[in-house]
């Protein structure tokens, strides 16, 4: 048997001489190995070669078996490392089930987002006003990015009319209230998230419901809750992602007075005279036009949750679907705005 072992060992010094992988070597030893059995198998008891290799099949098969477990033990430890990593990963990330990470794998991958970036659309709570046509794809988009809580407040039901452009509504959903053909549509894609539903229009009662979240998209139809959703939004000290839309034109900017950047009455400080700026319903609206601006919407939203890139934080874009044309205009301040001036 000694034989056998000398052979073994000067196997794998050559394979180490030779630069050969550790699997090329293993293989060659499993090789001699074999024939040495074979050996003993078929040899006459007091042969020559027979006496060298050890003379007992039952020795070399006993020793085949501890090589064997010996090889399986350490092929065991290797897969437990290998393994490892994917189980550390699931620390810094905390209390995301293995469902999730592999749900939000593309995002993690994400240099600018990561782990801590999808830690933090988690750990997130955005409340999304009007569940229309902005508020649609803004809304499935925050679901499917695993933002952790979303609120939705929206007072109307569902019409056919609506189903033109608002893209998270159904047929069937005609007569439901937007906030609960929007829930199940979201819960639908993601399990995941929680969704609160507010079923009511958003007035001075209702702006108290800023308080809970982090973030505010307003992607409202009208200019009362604009104006409003602005002034309450920099009163809570909370970021404003606002957007609006008409026949083939939207803007976009995030508003957040606390932290330096105008507020929307900086910008449009002259609220419109009623009925002087259409509604859809009256100038009506390309179908994918609010898809552009409500996913940008969302778009903004990951960005500034997670710290990825440049938000329009102070910007303004101005996006013209007939001519296919954008455009960023930077903001500025206006000292004497009766939201956030120092001179109001
Ligand atoms: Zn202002």
């Amino acid at each position: 048997m000694t034989v056998v072992m000398i052979l073994l060992a000067a196997l794998w010094i050559l394979g180490i001489a030779l630069r050969a992988p550790i699997r090329q070597r293993l293989l060659a030893m499993a090789a001699a190995w074999l024939g040495s059995g074979l050996a003993l198998a078929v040899l006459p008891a007091g042969n020559g070669l027979s006496q060298a290799l050890g003379g007992d099949l039952r020795v070399w098969a006993a020793l085949s078996v501890l090589a064997l477990l010996a090889v399986g033990y350490l092929a065991g430890l290797k897969r437990l490392k290998v393994k490892a990593p994917a189980a550390l990963a699931l620390t810094p990330t905390g209390k995301f089930s293995p469902e999730e990470l592999d749900r939000y794998a593309r995002h993690i991958l994400l240099r600018e987002i990561g782990g801590p970036g999808q830690k933090s659309l988690k750990a997130a709570k955005v409340l999304v006003i009007g569940a229309g046509g902005l508020g649609s794809p803004a809304l499935l988009y925050l679901t499917a990015a695993g933002v952790g809580v979303i609120g939705v407040m929206d007072a109307d039901t569902v019409d056919a009319s609506n189903l033109q452009r608002q893209i998270i509504h159904k047929d069937q959903s005609i007569g439901l209230p937007k906030v609960q053909s929007a829930q199940e549509a979201m819960k639908a894609l993601n399990p995941y998230v929680e969704v609160r539903p507010y079923q009511r229009r958003f007035d001075a009662d209702s702006a108290a419901v800023l308080e809970e979240y982090d973030l505010i998209l307003d992607g409202s139809d009208n200019f009362d809750t604009r104006y409003l959703a602005n002034r309450e939004a920099a009163r809570a000290g909370k970021p404003l992602i606002s957007a609006a839309i008409t026949q083939w034109e939207g803007q976009i900017s995030l508003y957040d007075p606390a932290h330096g950047t105008p507020c929307y009455e900086c910008i449009f400080p002259e609220r419109p005279a009623p009925g002087m700026v259409p509604t859809c319903a009256e100038a009506g609206v390309a179908a994918p036009l609010p898809g552009v601006i409500g996913a940008m919407m969302a778009m903004e939203a990951v960005k500034h949750l997670t710290g990825a890139g440049l938000t329009l934080r102070g910007r303004l874009l101005i996006h013209d679907a007939l001519f296919a044309e954008t455009r960023v205009i930077a903001l500025s301040k206006r000292e004497d705005c009766p939201v956030c001036g120092v001179r109001p």
